[in-house]
C-alpha cells in the first residue's frame, strides 16, 4: 500500500476548530482496516530499530496509533493528558498551539532514569506540543530516541522546535 493511499484517506476540515485552520481529520484513515494497519507497520519500521521502552503518546489521537506502536514493538505506553486529568502526581508543561494556547501533564513517575522514549502525535503543527512533551519526558530522566507523525504541516516549520530529536512523518503537506 502506498503513502497516496493513506493520504487519500486524510480528511481536510476547513475552518475547524477555528476560522482559518484546515483540521487534518485521520478519523477516516482509522477506519480503514488495511490504511490503519499499514500506518501502523510503516510507523513501527522507522520506531523498532531505535529501541524504544516506552511509547510516549500525546492527548488524545496519540493515544490511538500511540498504543497501536506500543504493542507491535512490545513497548509500554504513557499518556501525555490535559490537566487534571491523571489521578496520580503530575508534572506539567504549557505551550502555544496553532490555535490557542494548551497544557500537558506526565505521572511523574511515568518514566524511570535513562527509560528509551518514543514520542508520538497525529500531527506536527507547529511542533510546540512535540516539544513540550519531549521536556516533559527528559526532566523525569527519559531518553528521547524519536518523535513519530502520521502527518506533517511542513508549512510550519514544526521541525524548528524539534532540532536535534529524530523526526519522521509518513505524509508532509
Ligand atoms: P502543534 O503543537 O502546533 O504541533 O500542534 C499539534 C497538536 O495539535 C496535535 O495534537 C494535533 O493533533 C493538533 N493539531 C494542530 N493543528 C492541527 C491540524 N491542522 N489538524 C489536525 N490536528 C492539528
Amino acid at each position: 500500500m502506498s503513502v497516496d493511499a493513506l493520504k487519500a484517506k486524510i480528511r481536510d476540515v476547513p475552518d475547524f476548530p477555528e476560522p482559518g485552520i484546515v483540521f487534518k481529520d485521520i478519523m477516516p484513515l482509522l477506519a480503514d482496516p488495511g490504511c490503519l494497519r499499514e500506518t501502523v507497520d510503516l510507523l513501527a519500521d522507522w520506531t523498532e530499530p531505535r529501541k524504544p521502552d516506552l511509547i510516549l503518546g500525546a492527548e488524545a489521537r496519540g493515544f490511538i496509533l500511540g498504543a497501536s506502536l506500543a504493542y507491535k514493538l512490545g513497548c509500554g505506553f504513557v499518556a501525555a493528558r490535559r490537566p487534571g486529568k491523571l489521578p496520580w502526581k503530575t508534572v506539567s508543561a504549557t505551550y502555544a498551539l496553532e490555535y490557542g494556547e494548551n497544557a500537558l501533564e506526565l505521572h511523574a513517575d511515568a518514566i524511570s532514569t535513562g527509560a528509551r522514549v518514543l514520542v508520538h502525535d497525529d500531527v506536527l503543527a507547529t511542533g510546540g506540543t512535540a516539544r513540550a512533551i519531549c521536556d516533559l519526558a527528559e526532566q523525569l530522566g527519559g531518553e528521547i530516541v524519536g518523535v513519530a507523525f502520521v502527518i506533517e504541516l511542513g508549512f510550519l516549520d514544526g521541525r524548528k522546535h524539534l532540532d536535534g530529536y529524530e523526526v519522521r512523518s509518513l505524509i508532509t503537506y
